[in-house]
């Protein structure tokens, strides 16, 4: 099928996420994809700098991943996952639990990021509940912070246009301000302030930085500083890593860039390599002893149909192969490194501003672009110049990043670059 041959009316069945339904850019029909770059029915090559919503670090239809999933349909494709276990998450499990915190003792599994969260913020609140600490309810999260689009998860997230029709529905949060190096004194009193009254079940956080909320980035110093007062008060630190895992930052998890550990800790996107959707909830030995009993009512009542699906634990352990290799290690150095020269250049031009890079990640903000929300003139202006020129670059407002999958050649970069550098020439 080629394009042509995809009818207007009946693309028009689909409901696209984040996308009103009357839509100017319209869906482009991809055919396949290959390592960083996606192919269109109409023959255009199209490079992918944003790993298709930051899943996917090991390139398009892999090869490795692709055969580990083949294998396994053929095997066993799904079993019920309460009363049954099987090889490959038994597998996935030990495979997370070399990279996880030394405390770790326990992985819950769950369907994507958000159900990751959900599933953390159930753990929390019924850790306090199994302990007759009922009176345990306050969620802390940082402003800015995107958790995810299921109720839990955007409850915990800030309050903005996006989640405004569902404002009544949401339960109520304490908001700490973003860290800066200008406020970190006044937001550690405001924290301290906050975790004082001994109704604090949680404190979350995308640790060092912020996805969906434009990029932010903060220190290991001042996470550290959170965590250690959070955690002197008994609260459970949630790391919300579903976006900084698997190298995005520059080591495994961005926790690992700060000498605390975080209580639980919520996996997804990179998981499966970018292949299948996979959601993990990971805790530690002191959040599991809470449920260390023989009564159902003490028990996590959660779980989905396709909990654990074999298909996807394969998936996500022929990613976990391709992790550890050296030669990914090097990417994300290499990636990391040829942005660090990106910054340099991007330091001339005046009309942006806050350039900032952590791990395979940079960024920057526009300046005089109007509103900086998602729908700003910004967006409607950059996304179709780029695409036209076949790259793949979704702005948040006026934010502009880029966060590729690790096998992006150094050619496709520059291109991307060279993108970018005549963008900002043009505008
Ligand atoms: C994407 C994201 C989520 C939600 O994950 P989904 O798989 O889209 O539900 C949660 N937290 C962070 C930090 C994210 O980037």
């Amino acid at each position: 099928m080629n394009s042509a041959e995809i009818k207007q009316a009946d693309k028009d069945l689909i409901w696209h996420p984040f996308t009103p339904l009357v839509n100017p850019f319209g869906h482009i029909p991809i055919k396949s994809a290959k390592r960083a770059r996606l192919f269109t029915h109409g023959g255009k090559t199209i490079i992918d700098a944003v790993s298709s919503w930051w899943v996917n670090i090991h390139g398009h239809a892999n090869e490795h991943i692709a055969n580990a999933i083949h294998k396994q349909a053929l095997e066993l494709e799904h079993v019920i996952f309460a009363g049954f276990t099987h090889e490959p998450a038994v597998r996935l499990a030990k495979n997370l639990m070399t990279i996880l915190p030394a405390n770790y003792s326990k992985v819950f599994f769950s369907d994507n990021g958000s159900t990751s969260i959900e599933v953390a913020l159930k753990m929390a609140f019924q850790y306090w509940y199994n302990q007759g600490q009922e009176h345990k309810t306050k969620i802390i999260s940082l402003d800015g912070a995107y958790h995810g689009d299921t109720f839990g998860s955007m409850s915990v997230s800030e309050r903005s246009g996006f989640t405004r029709p569902f404002f009544p529905f949401l339960f109520d949060i304490d908001t700490l301000e973003f860290p800066t190096e200008e406020n970190f004194e006044k937001v550690f009193a405001h924290f301290d302030e906050l975790t004082k009254d001994n109704a604090c079940a949680a404190f979350i956080f995308e640790p060092l930085v912020q996805g969906a909320g434009g990029m932010r980035m903060y220190t290991p110093e001042m996470l550290q500083k959170l965590i250690a007062l959070a955690q002197s008060r008994g609260i459970i630190c949630i790391a919300d890593e579903v976006m900084t895992g698997w190298g995005r930052t520059g080591t495994n998890f961005a926790c690992d860039q700060i000498a605390a550990d975080p209580d639980i800790t919520c996996i997804s996107k990179g998981i499966t390599g970018g292949a299948l959707p996979l959601g993990i909830t990971a805790c530690n030995k002191k959040i599991e002893s809470a449920f260390q009993s023989e009564e159902i009512s003490k028990a996590l009542l959660h779980g989905h149909s396709y909990t654990g699906n074999p298909m996807i634990c394969a998936a996500a352990n022929a990613s976990f192969e391709l992790f550890e290799a050296q030669e990914c290690k090097d990417n994300i150095m290499r990636i990391h490194n040829k942005h660090k020269a990106f910054v340099e250049q991007l330091k001339s031009f005046d009309h942006i501003e806050n350039i900032r890079l952590t791990g395979t990640i940079v960024a920057f903000d526009l300046k005089g672009f109007g509103e900086t929300g998602y729908d700003s003139e910004a967006r409607k202006k950059i996304y179709p110049y780029f695409l036209e020129r076949g790259v793949l670059i979704r702005p948040l407002g006026n934010v502009i990043y880029l966060l590729p999958p690790y096998v992006i050649t150094d050619e496709e970069l520059e291109l991307v670059y060279e993108t970018l550098i005549e963008f900002l020439n043009e505008n």
